[in-house]
């Protein structure tokens, strides 16, 4: 006998292809096999029985007896694959994490979960917080809970309680984070309070580590995976809980290859598989606010701090009035608080979200920065590497002594400060004391997080200087002073969520001082005093900021109140660019759903020498947007040449 099967593969196609199978038995759904495709053999997954045949078809060389994905993730991966049009196999990439075959046995290393309860009690509102997930857990359904709560508030401890139940009853947890470089401390937080190690799962681990924990996942046996954005795809047994940690964070959001957003992928699985999810931060996005605005969320917010931790005092210098010297960044007030906490032997954290030296390397005898040759933006001066960078491409050049375009010698100088130049000051006004970087340049892997978290833990630095990496979730009890360096409106970018991102990346750094029994101060220095997102920060009124801010957004007709798409196109030719914009704006949908602007230059106008055109579609946000954009573009001849690149609920309008 012989069936004809629908088999996906891990490739870049959107369709199944049709394998024969000539077995007695009848394959199901999800099955995994082994097929070959082009003269190599790869893992494809059954979606169904098919008549479809067109010429000489191969046949399936092997059937994985015991490895079939649930409905569920079937359903998954086309549910993805749409929302982000991405082709299917390429989802299912993701969910196979990497395997090639499964034809060797894999012995499971990954350490036994023991029944265990030693967690920390927990105060009364973590107490009902935890009621509420235990409720939405007994129900066996989909429901989402913003957890909120102020740093230090121990929202932690409130999932972790669930979790525990859950691998006592052999289920699953998945936690996802968003900056794993950082997670050491969160890590053995874990571990001291459950006993064992969690699975993790994350881009650095060994692809021999991924085989095992991938197989401890599908059998059932991992029971607490803590990973990033790709451990949402793994083959999940019994899954009964997601929780999202600082929710808020955009680094969930990946930018590269197949664009998605965890966050939001993560609320899909979570309903298609039936379970709640846990979306938890100290400053919720406002899309997750907007959710338990319209009902589809619940929230539950903790207000206090643990034990004696208070929450620090927030002083705005005014930099009109406190003035700066030229090439100084530090003003008199944070110099003196400085010396305070210096001379008390506590820490101080000093926040600018600026890599490098100095952004900018100026001429003023012809008035040009020096620019990347590649793309159009400027250099980037990293002194300590005695280079100028770029920081989209990552192209650099040796520091210049002379202007690149008029040749002047003298008349060059760097513009602004970046983290080494706020070191720079501090060794002139503090010489005696110890200061570390900690910016994704001084901090590239697990390794190098770890040093310089254990040099702050065993005081062998007084003075951490740090962009936003250094904002994310660290805990240091000697740490009592922040000082931020610049809090304008511009910190990160310029577009909708400009406003948002600054607010939780203020509040964040904040929540870095005076975890402990001292109570904290932050320096807030501006040139904006009055700015009404200052003032919600220093009076801690959140509720304000984001009612505002979602006021803005409903006013602009903005995310979450529409949805967004952007279509970027690249190539090394603009003209092949320009025809094939052309092309596509001469087929714009006339329905009158969607809005179209463009095309016009984006702003990166060249990238790694390609030029960028794009289009912005807008829509309400009960369109189908996606099947609008899919119909649109098949009518049009792509280019060899040419990149598209469709991106559905951008984060980046750059
Ligand atoms: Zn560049
Ligand atoms: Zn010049």
């Amino acid at each position: 006998m012989e069936t004809l099967y629908s088999v996906l593969l891990p490739l870049r196609f959107d369709k199944p292809f049709t394998y024969k199978y000539t077995g007695e038995d009848d394959l199901s759904h999800g099955q995994l096999v082994k097929v070959s495709f082009r003269s190599t053999e790869i893992i494809g997954v059954i979606i169904g029985k098919t008549n479809e045949s067109h010429g000489k078809l191969k046949e399936i060389s092997k059937v994985y007896r015991g490895l079939k994905f649930e409905e569920s993730l079937i359903k998954f991966i086309g549910r993805v694959a749409d929302y982000n049009m991405v082709p299917r196999g390429l989802i299912l990439k993701m969910v196979l994490g990497g395997n090639k075959h499964f034809d060797k046995e894999v012995k499971f290393e990954i350490e036994a979960h023991k029944t265990i309860s030693n967690l920390v009690s927990l105060r009364e509102e973590q107490q009902s917080a935890l009621e509420l997930i235990q409720e939405k857990l007994s129900q066996n359904q989909y429901s989402s809970i913003l957890l909120e709560g102020i740093t230090g508030s121990g929202k932690t401890e409130v999932y972790l309680k669930a979790v525990e139940e859950l691998i006592n009853q052999g289920k699953q947890t998945l936690v996802l984070l968003p900056e794993i470089v950082l997670t050491t401390q969160l890590m053995q937080r874990f571990e001291e309070r459950l006993g064992f190690k969690p699975v993790q799962w994350h881009s650095s681990i060994s692809p021999k580590e991924k085989k095992i924990y991938w197989e401890a996942v599908f059998s059932g046996k991992a029971k607490f995976i803590v990973g990033a954005r790709s451990a949402l795809f793994l083959p999940y047994r019994n899954l009964k809980l997601i929780v999202i940690d600082e929710e808020h964070d955009q680094s969930y959001k990946q930018e590269e290859g197949v664009i998605y957003n965890a966050r939001d992928m993560a609320i899909l699985r979570a309903s298609l598989e039936k379970v709640p999810i846990i979306l938890s931060s100290a400053t919720p996005s406002l899309e997750s606010i907007y959710n338990v605005k319209q009902n589809k969320s619940e929230k539950v917010y903790l207000s206090s701090r643990h034990g004696t931790a208070t929450l620090p005092e927030i002083k705005i210098v005014d930099l009109n009035k406190e003035q700066l010297n030229k090439g100084e960044w530090i003003s008199p007030t944070l110099k003196s608080h400085l010396e305070e906490i210096l001379a008390s032997k506590q820490q101080s954290l000093l926040f600018l979200n600026r890599r490098g030296y100095a952004p900018i390397t100026y001429c003023s005898n012809c008035k040009t920065k020096v620019e990347c040759p590649d793309c159009n933006f400027w250099m980037v001066e990293h002194k300590k590497k005695g280079v100028l960078q770029c920081h989209y491409c990552g192209y650099s050049i040796e520091k210049v002594q002379k202007c690149t375009t008029c040749g002047s010698t003298e008349k060059v100088f760097a513009l602004g400060p970046g983290v080494e130049r706020i070191e720079e000051e501090i060794k002139k006004l503090l010489p005696d004391a110890r200061t570390v970087l900690f910016t994704s340049d001084t901090i590239e892997n697990h390794k190098e997080a770890e040093k310089i978290i254990d040099a702050i833990m065993n005081n062998e630095v007084d003075i951490v200087i740090g962009t936003q990496m250094a904002a994310k979730g660290l805990h240091f009890p000697k740490l009592n002073l922040v000082g931020i360096i610049e809090a304008d409106k511009n910190l990160v970018g310029g577009d909708i969520r400009t406003l948002e991102r600054t607010y939780q990346l203020l509040h964040q750094v904040s929540g870095r001082a005076g975890r402990e029994a001292e109570k904290g101060v932050v320096i807030i220095q501006t040139y904006e005093p009055e700015s009404a997102l200052l003032k919600n920060l220093s009076n801690g009124n959140s509720e304000k900021f984001y009612e505002a801010e979602l006021n803005d957004r409903m006013e602009a007709d903005m995310p979450p109140y529409s949805k967004l798409a952007i279509i970027t196109l690249q190539s090394i030719s603009e003209q092949a660019c320009l025809d094939t914009a052309d092309q596509i704006a001469a087929h714009i949908p006339e329905t009158g759903n969607i809005t179209v602007l463009g095309p016009s230059p984006a702003p990166i106008f060249m990238l790694r020498k390609r030029y960028r055109y794009r289009f912005i579609i807008k829509s309400a946000k009960n369109i189908n947007m996606q099947k609008i954009i899919a119909h649109w573009l098949s009518k049009i001849n792509l280019s060899p040449r040419v990149k598209l690149k469709i991106d559905i609920d951008p984060y980046s309008f750059l």
